[in-house]
């Protein structure tokens, strides 16, 4: 039998496992002489008017990748299909793409008997499933992730121990492969946040983590990352190939650094211990209204649909809805750091 990939064998993949919807579950659907039915976005802004979907069957073979098919099209088919690939085993992050509606590196996916392959969201499309990497990869230089040492380099090997370097240790795995930042859904909403996204906050932890990196990250972080929009809905990690923990451990640790940093300058760690003060625990509509005031009344139809999925209650909110225990509350915040300033 064939060695399991290792993609699934980390807790990251919660939810395919359970639902038996694994790599390893979606090849037994299939055996040699199937059909495999491949629906691919094309489109090409040059000439096109609109994009659409071509259809393709392509004959299943062994342990087959969706890179295999879309090889497949373009070669064997004389299809004229762009799609973008280099390694084919998962290292440098180029071909990922979305499947059914999730995100995949084409070369490490399973097919499925019926597939819509699209491109990345959040970048614009070049050609058909190519994207356009530009924007993003401005996104990370602006965090200026490499290390800058105050530290004279004490020469080869450096002394660094395992421990020093855990809480980097994950973030280097990053393959750059836009899977979490086409994920996003606050980088879904363009111009109305400054958020650098998960894939560039990944780099910008790699270095802020990094013992050896002597600037202060926590306020690159929040100037020019807007770490603090970011909402933990943990959908980046939900589709990271390598598994990396974007959220406990890049982001979390990033807000960390930059509510140290600059305390006073991050209205949203603010207005949040604001309102655990006030109420014993986190109310989201209270918090979007402090964080973005009368911005967030912009989009009523948005806030009619987090209040259909109980997201936000805004008539909790005007009763200033509290726990019971709050004084013990206010009593932490006082003995830790006297209240919110
Ligand atoms: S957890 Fe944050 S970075 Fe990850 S998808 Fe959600 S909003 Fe984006
Ligand atoms: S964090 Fe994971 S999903 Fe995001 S770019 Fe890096 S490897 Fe890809």
């Amino acid at each position: 039998m064939a060695e399991r990939p290792q993609v699934l064998a980390g807790a990251r993949n919660l939810g395919r496992d359970d639902t038996g919807d694994s790599p390893a579950a979606r090849l037994t659907r299939l055996k040699e002489g199937d059909t495999v039915t491949a629906r691919i976005f094309c489109f090409d802004p040059a000439s096109d008017a609109a994009p659409r979907f071509e259809t393709h069957r392509v004959p299943y073979t062994k342990w087959m990748r969706v890179l295999e098919v879309l090889t497949y099209v373009s070669e064997e088919l004389g299809g004229d299909l762009a799609h973008r690939w280099f390694c084919a085993n998962r290292m440098c992050g180029t071909c990922a793409v979305r499947v059914n509606g999730r995100e995949v590196l084409a070369c490490w996916e399973p097919v499925e008997p019926e597939m819509t392959i699209e491109p990345l969201r959040n970048a614009p499309v070049v050609r058909d499933l190519v994207i356009d990497r530009t924007a993003y990869e401005r996104r990370v230089v602006a965090l200026t992730p490499w290390l800058v040492r105050q530290e004279p380099y004490p020469g080869f090997p450096e002394p660094l121990t395992h421990r020093a370097m855990a809480p980097t240790a994950r973030a280097l795995d990053c393959i750059s492969c836009m899977c979490c930042f086409s994920a996003c859904p606050v980088v879904g909403l363009g111009q109305e946040t400054s958020f650098a996204g998960p894939a560039p906050l990944v780099q910008l932890a790699r270095v802020a983590l990094d013992p050896r990196d002597g600037i202060d990250r926590g306020r690159i972080a929040l100037e020019h990352g807007a770490v603090f929009d970011c909402i933990s809905c943990y959908k980046c990690e939900e589709v990271c190939p390598v598994s990396i923990p974007i959220v406990t451990g890049a982001i979390e640790p990033l807000k960390a650094l930059a509510f140290k940093s600059v305390a006073g300058k991050s209205r949203h760690a603010r207005v949040f211990l604001k309102i655990v003060q006030a109420r014993g625990r986190i109310d989201p509509s209270a918090l979007v209204l402090g964080v973005q005031r009368l911005a967030a009344l912009r989009h009523p139809l948005r806030i009619f649909k987090l209040w259909r999925r109980g997201k936000i209650d805004p008539l909790k909110t005007m009763l200033g809805f509290r726990l019971p225990d709050i004084e013990q509350i206010r009593q932490i915040y006082q003995a830790v750091r006297g209240g919110p300033r």
